[in-house]
């Protein structure tokens, strides 16, 4: 059996994060994704306790205040955390634990465990991600130009993560995640 680790995968909406940790999961056996809490509503075909723990607002700042998040964050008006015991339950069961969170809630874990990995995710350039957000095809140009302009805010703090790779091709992205995350687990 392996350590646990921590790894916290960040980068702006279309970059491809979701795609490439579903791929890890399927190359790293004991890689766990954590499933975060939020207050947004679930969009259609997401189910509890998988791809959220929906909460409403009470619920989700009253676990807030007993300290049940390792981090949380208000993200366009909707908050989302991470809870805190499954995290430790994982790791240490010597598991390889996956966060996709965003940027202020990934400086948060940086901040509490400094032995956390943090992995920015970038897209080839600002105009490849512009054309994906543009091409799901669900969105308005309100949307995209909101999406675009956290982008860039986001882009901004990826010099503070550990590691930066560039979706570019998503085969070539999903490999080096999966050797950053066996080269770490195999390190100690
Ligand atoms: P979405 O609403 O599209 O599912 O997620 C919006 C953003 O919230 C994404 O950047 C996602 O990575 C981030 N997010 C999801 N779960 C968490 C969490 O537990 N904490 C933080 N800080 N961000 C999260």
């Amino acid at each position: 059996m392996r350590t646990g680790n921590l790894f916290v995968i960040s980068g702006p909406s279309g970059t491809g994060k979701g795609t490439i940790i579903a791929r890890l999961v399927k190359e790293v056996p004991d890689a766990w994704v954590s499933v975060s809490a939020t207050t947004r509503r679930p969009r259609p075909g997401e189910v509890e306790g998988v791809s959220y723990y929906f909460l409403s607002k009470d619920d989700f700042l009253a676990l807030a205040d007993e300290g049940g998040f390792l981090e949380w964050a208000q993200y366009s008006d909707n908050c989302y955390g991470t809870p805190l015991a499954s995290v430790q339950r994982e790791m240490a069961a010597g598991k390889q634990v996956i966060l996709e969170i965003e940027v202020q809630g990934a400086l948060q874990v940086k901040e509490k465990m400094p032995e956390a990995h943090l992995v920015f995710i970038e897209p080839p350039s600002l105009e490849e991600l512009e054309r994906r957000l543009r091409g799901r095809g669900t969105e308005t140009d309100d949307v995209v130009r909101k999406r675009m302009d956290t982008a860039l805010v986001e882009l901004s703090r990826k010099m503070e993560y550990d590691i930066r790779l560039v979706n570019d091709d998503l085969d070539e992205a999903v490999a080096q995640l999966v050797a950053y995350v066996n080269e770490t687990a195999e390190q100690k």
